[in-house]
């Protein structure tokens, strides 16, 4: 039987902040799915979802219970599967959104900065050969419990990563809100300048030393797995920075 090896794209909070955001994440989808065929989407919570329930929480306790929290917080990243796969759909094509429990994403037990033991891709491999875009909730799984947990803040960057090392693509895509990885962060410093190439090391520097463009635990499993990654805007459709080597 044929192989399949679609493309793992994920798009951050910033790029589904709003329903306008969605729509246009949608017809990049599906300009890609042109290209690749198959295609698997990961996406974050909307906007600053996370950091709101997160006060909420604080505000009725201020040492919630773990458990209790990543029951919480799975709840922003359903809120964009389930919106995105709506706005795909009302294009034309067919997809579906899956949690990351039913994405078969199995965690350690550890609540709020779970590691991925390991990604069963039945249900995914599944709908992609039924012509579907698959849309899997970032940043969380499921652990030997049964119950929800999440993987770290920045989280849906590990999801999307761990995702294209598991199903062979040829790239990971990382949309973002700017134009790849810069020099500094470029909201702070505007005459930051955009990097075209970065090796996994440099990379891994710079997210340990501050650039929250990446999740650095993601960038570890990139380099072990030699995934590729383009980080790039869903705003301006440039190419962005390719992490490799
Ligand atoms: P997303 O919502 O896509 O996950 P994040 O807010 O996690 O986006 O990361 C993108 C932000 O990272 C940018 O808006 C930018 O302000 C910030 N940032 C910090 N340092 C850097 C850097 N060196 N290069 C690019 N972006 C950076
Ligand atoms: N929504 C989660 C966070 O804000 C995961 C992510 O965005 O990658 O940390
Ligand atoms: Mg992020």
């Amino acid at each position: 039987m044929k192989k399949i090896s679609p493309l793992v794209m994920k798009f951050g909070g910033s790029s589904v902040a709003n329903v306008d955001r969605i729509k246009n994440v949608a017809s990049i989808i599906i300009e890609q799915k042109r290209v690749f065929k198959y295609v698997v989407v990961v996406v974050s919570a909307p906007g600053d979802t996370t950091d709101d329930l997160i006060e909420k929480a604080n505000q009725i306790t201020q040492n919630p219970d773990k458990r209790e929290l990543d029951m919480l917080l799975a709840t922003g990243e359903q809120m964009s599967i389930a919106l995105l796969s709506m706005a795909i759909k009302e294009i034309g094509h067919d997809s579906i959104s899956l949690t990351g429990p039913q994405a078969g994403i199995y965690a350690d037990e550890i609540h709020t900065k779970a590691k991925i033991i390991d990604i069963d891709t039945k249900r995914i491999k599944k709908y992609l050969k039924q012509d579907k875009v698959v849309i899997v909730a970032g940043f969380q799984g499921i652990n030997p419990n049964e119950d929800i947990t999440t993987l770290g803040r920045g989280g849906s960057d590990l999801t999307a990563i761990a995702l294209a090392a598991k199903l062979k693509s040829p790239i990971c895509e990382i949309y973002t809100d700017v134009d790849g990885v810069f020099t500094t962060d470029p909201r702070v410093v505007p005459e930051a300048k955009k990097i075209d190439y970065l090796t996994y090391e440099e990379m891994l520097e710079m997210a340990g030393t501050g650039a929250q463009v990446m999740m650095a635990r993601s960038i570890e499993v990139a380099k072990k797995y030699n995934v590729k990654l383009e980080i790039k805007s869903s705003l301006t459709r440039k190419s962005g920075t390719i992490v490799y080597k």
